[in-house]
């Protein structure tokens, strides 16, 4: 596992905007790429996590789930 970059191109890979629990509020704030940027500022209500499915997750070899609720990987 590795700290993930906040770059153009994770952003770009972010798989969040297609995920059950990314909520209105999070489309709003335009939220995302939350294992790099941190825990999101919405409240978060547990509907499925589609990281393990993401491409940034296999770039860095993440093994968790629901980092807008959670945080940012270490
Ligand atoms: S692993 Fe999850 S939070 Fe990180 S970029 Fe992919 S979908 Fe977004
Ligand atoms: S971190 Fe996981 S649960 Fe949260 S919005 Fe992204 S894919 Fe969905």
């Amino acid at each position: 596992m590795a700290k993930v970059p906040d770059t153009k191109e994770n952003l770009m890979k972010c798989t969040c905007g297609a995920c059950p629990s990314h909520d209105q509020c999070m489309k709003d704030k335009m939220e995302g790429l939350f294992c790099a940027r941190g825990k999101s500022t919405c409240a978060v209500t547990r509907n499925g996590c589609i990281c393990g499915g993401c491409p940034v997750a296999s770039d860095y070899d993440l093994d968790k789930m629901y980092y807008c609720e959670t945080g940012a990987a270490e």
